[in-house]
C-alpha cells in the first residue's frame, strides 16, 4: 500500500551545521534523505518506518570533490553522474567510475549519491566493492566533531554499520597510490544496464620482477552480492602474493573464492550460480593480471 504524505514531515535546514544540530537534538528521530532513490522506493511501497525526514540533498559541504596531493575526498552527496564525469576518478579510480556508470539508469545516476549507497548498505550495492578495493576511509560528522574510519570494517552485518544515529557521512577518501595497478571491474546482471548485480567484483593487482620470474606483488579483491556485506578475499590475496600467475594458483584462487563467500538463492540468481561466477571472475582477473604488464 502506498504511503500517505500527510503522515510524513520533511525539513531542509540548508546547511551541514544546521542538519547535524537537528540530528544531535533528537538522535534516531530524523532520517537523512539525500537523492532519495532508496528512501522514496520504501516510501512508495508503504514501507518507510521513519516519519521525520531531513534533507541533505545539495548541501554544499557534501558536494565537493577535493583533489589533494595524497588523496581525493569525495563529498558523500556527490551523484553518480558527478563521479563518472570526473577526470581524476576516471584516470586513477576507474573501479569507482565503472560502478557509477553501471548503477541504475541516467535518472538514477543524476540523483543517487555515494553516501546513500554506503548507508543503504544493500549487499548488491555496486560502489562498495570498489571502495573496499581502494581501502577507502570515511569522514563521519556530527555536532561532536569529525572522525575518520576505514571503510573495510564499516559494514558489520546485513544493513548494520558503525554510524551513530546523530552522524552523517561527510566524505569518502581514496589514497592516490594505484596508478601502476591493473583495475578490474565486472558486474554480472540480467542485462548490461538497469540491472541489480548477481555478482560484482572490483579488484586491483600489480606484478613485480624477481630472480625467479614475474610474481604478484599486490592484489586486492572485493566482491558484492555474495554475502550480507561486501567481502575482501583476504586469504586469496595472501596466498597469491609473491607467486607467479600459473594455472595452479588460478585454480586454487577459484576454489578459495567459492569457499569464502556466503551466496544465497533469491529472485535474481542462485547460490550455485553466484559461487561459480565469483570463482570464474577471480580467475579471469588473475589471468588478465598475468598479461597486463603492470609492474612495480
Ligand atoms: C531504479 C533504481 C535502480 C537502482 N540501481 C542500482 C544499481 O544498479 N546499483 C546500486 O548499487 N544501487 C542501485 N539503486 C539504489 C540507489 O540508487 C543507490 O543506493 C543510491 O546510491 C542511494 O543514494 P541516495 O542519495 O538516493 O540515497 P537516499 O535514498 O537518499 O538514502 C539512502 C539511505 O542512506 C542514508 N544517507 C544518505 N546519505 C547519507 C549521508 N551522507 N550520511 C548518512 N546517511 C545517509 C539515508 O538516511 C537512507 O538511509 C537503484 C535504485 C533505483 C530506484
Amino acid at each position: 500500500m502506498r504511503s500517505d504524505p500527510a503522515d510524513y514531515e520533511l525539513i531542509a535546514p540548508g546547511s551541514l551545521q544546521a542538519v547535524v544540530s537537528v540530528l544531535a537534538d533528537e538522535p534516531g528521530k530524523w532520517l537523512p534523505i539525500a537523492g532519495g532513490t532508496d528512501v522514496m522506493v520504501q516510501y512508495a511501497a508503504g514501507r518507510l518506518p521513519a516519519r521525520k525526514l531531513i534533507s541533505i540533498w545539495n548541501l554544499p559541504e557534501l558536494r565537493a570533490i577535493e583533489i589533494l596531493p595524497e588523496e581525493i575526498r569525495i563529498g558523500a552527496g556527490c551523484s553518480y553522474t558527478e563521479l563518472r564525469e570526473h577526470s581524476v576518478i576516471a584516470q586513477e579510480f576507474p573501479l569507482l567510475g565503472s560502478a557509477a556508470r553501471s548503477t541504475g539508469g541516467i535518472a538514477n545516476q543524476n540523483r543517487g549519491t555515494l553516501g546513500g549507497n554506503i548507508v543503504n548498505a544493500s549487499p548488491a550495492a555496486d560502489s562498495l566493492p570498489a571502495l573496499m578495493a581502494y581501502e577507502a576511509e570515511l569522514i563521519l560528522v556530527s555536532r561532536r566533531g569529525e572522525r575518520r574510519v576505514p571503510y573495510l570494517d564499516f559494514h558489520t552485518d546485513y544493513k548494520k554499520m558503525k554510524l551513530a544515529p546523530d552522524e552523517l557521512i561527510r566524505a569518502i577518501c581514496l589514497g592516490r597510490r594505484f596508478s601502476n595497478y591493473l583495475h578490474y571491474a565486472r558486474k554480472v546482471g540480467a542485462r548490461d544496464a538497469q540491472a541489480i548485480s548477481k555478482v560484482c567484483v572490483a579488484a586491483l593487482g600489480r606484478l613485480k620482477g624477481g630472480v625467479a620470474g614475474t610474481v604478484i606483488d599486490d592484489v586486492r579483491i572485493a566482491l558484492g552480492s555474495v554475502a550480507p556485506v561486501p567481502l575482501r578475499l583476504t586469504e586469496v590475496e595472501r596466498i597469491a602474493k609473491g607467486k607467479p600467475v600459473e594455472p595452479e594458483l588460478v585454480q586454487l584462487a577459484r576454489k578459495m573464492t567459492s569457499a569464502a563467500i556466503q551466496p544465497i538463492d533469491d529472485i535474481r540468481s542462485t547460490a550455485r550460480y553466484r559461487s561459480a561466477v565469483a570463482g570464474n571472475l577471480v580467475a579471469e582477473f588473475l589471468e588478465q593480471l598475468r598479461g597486463s604488464g603492470m609492474t612495480v
